[in-house]
């Protein structure tokens, strides 16, 4: 058997899309990380940033009922945001879109956090048999992206509702540090490339689904001023002390796994993209997590070696939800392998764009990985 050329650092190997070694063995993503880290400092300069967000997200924010919002799924970095959030004096609104296959324990979760916390709940219901038609077309497109409909719809969430209450902060539970960021070309995503793939292979008319198209989410970065926040970026964030906090002030429960807290989404990361694509995206996380100390490297590829976690029952979920026969699944699952780049997207155009993009990310409009990902010409 080959040799395949891994990381020194992190348990990314050459499968991963769009990686390089360097000359002493380490990835481009690790090295994109330390990058990263100069521009996020996590120490006390760290600190004294985000205290500045805050007092500025107060002070803008005084005769508001809420001054910030915050996107919750039910997972871990989304709770301890809304937690932190009220620590640091915030009045937020927790916003959740909610595309019907949240698990019981997110539901849970969410509720139990946000009643002690005495935080405010908007959530955005998706029409279950329209969005059930969205994620079946994804899956006839043959391509990877069967999750875009979500990330797009929750992003877009966020943003109308910030316009609906005049919110002009949308805080964020990412950190890079903990959950990594996805390899380049590994997932694309567009409000174009949804509609397009739906308009081909749906079967309803798209009419609820809360779709990113250009001119919105232009209007969305320049004149509803709405500024992107990702406060974890700053700060000494241990996972595992998180959890054991949540679950003990709030009675929050664990999933089993980093994005399993829907069902949708734990049938792509456990099942899909494994049994498809042979991609096993919990190298993303591990690696992260390896790559700020907080499991050593030898640790995560024996994690690895374990198959993920998948709930009993999921794929059969699926298929009845999605109204695919046993030979239907089938034959979805062994569909020619596509991209992006066979249907309709804005790649091209946030490729034009690319100097706009940069000033919406030093604006903070848009996070620094969206430029990174979107305005990159890809090989
Ligand atoms: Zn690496």
């Amino acid at each position: 058997m080959k040799n395949v050329i891994m990381c020194k650092r992190c348990i990314y190997d050459e499968n991963v899309p769009g990686i390089s070694f360097d000359m002493e063995g380490i990835c481009n993503y690790c090295r994109n990380i330390e990058e990263m880290e100069k521009i996020y400092p996590n120490d006390e300069k760290g600190r004294e940033i985000l205290n500045n967000i805050i007092n500025k997200i107060k002070k803008e924010g005084r005769n508001k009922k809420y001054d910030c919002m915050v996107g919750v799924s039910g997972g871990c970095d989304s709770s301890y945001m809304v937690y932190l959030m009220k620590k640091l004096g915030l009045r937020p609104l927790a916003v959740h879109f909610d595309n019907t296959w949240n698990s019981t324990t997110a539901t849970e979760n969410i509720k139990n956090v946000l009643k002690k916390l005495d935080v405010d709940l908007f959530t955005l219901v998706a029409d279950n048999k329209e969005y059930d038609d969205i994620y079946r077309s994804f899956l006839e497109s043959g391509t990877r992206d069967i999750e875009a409909p979500t990330d797009i719809a929750y992003t877009a969430t966020l943003r109308k509702v910030a316009e609906k209450y005049k919110v002009k902060y949308i805080i964020e539970g990412h950190n890079f540090r903990t959950e990594g960021i996805s390899p380049l070309g590994l997932l694309y995503m567009d409000g174009k490339y949804i509609e397009y793939v739906h308009k081909k292979f749906g079967r309803i008319p798209m009419k609820t689904y809360p779709n990113m198209k250009m001119a919105r989410f232009i209007k969305w970065m320049i004149f509803s001023n709405i500024q992107m926040i990702r406060p974890l970026y700053y700060i000494k964030f241990d996972k595992n002390e998180a959890m054991k906090f949540l679950s003990e002030e709030f009675g929050w429960k664990w999933y089993g796994g980093h994005h399993l807290e829907n069902r949708f989404t734990a049938f792509c990361h456990s099942y899909f993209f494994l049994k498809r694509w042979n991609i096993d995206s919990r190298i993303i996380g591990f690696s992260a997590l390896i790559r700020s100390g907080q499991i050593t490297r030898e640790e995560g590829l024996e994690i690895i070696k374990e198959p993920p976690y998948l709930e009993d029952d999921i794929v059969n979920l699926v298929k009845k939800r999605l109204d695919f026969s046993d030979e239907e699944f089938e034959r979805v699952m062994n569909l020619p392998k596509k991209t992006f780049r066979d249907y309709k997207s804005y790649k091209t155009t946030f490729e034009y764009m690319r100097p706009f993009f940069w000033l919406m990310y030093k604006l903070n409009r848009v996070p620094k990985s969206f430029y990174d990902k979107y305005t990159r010409k890809l090989i």
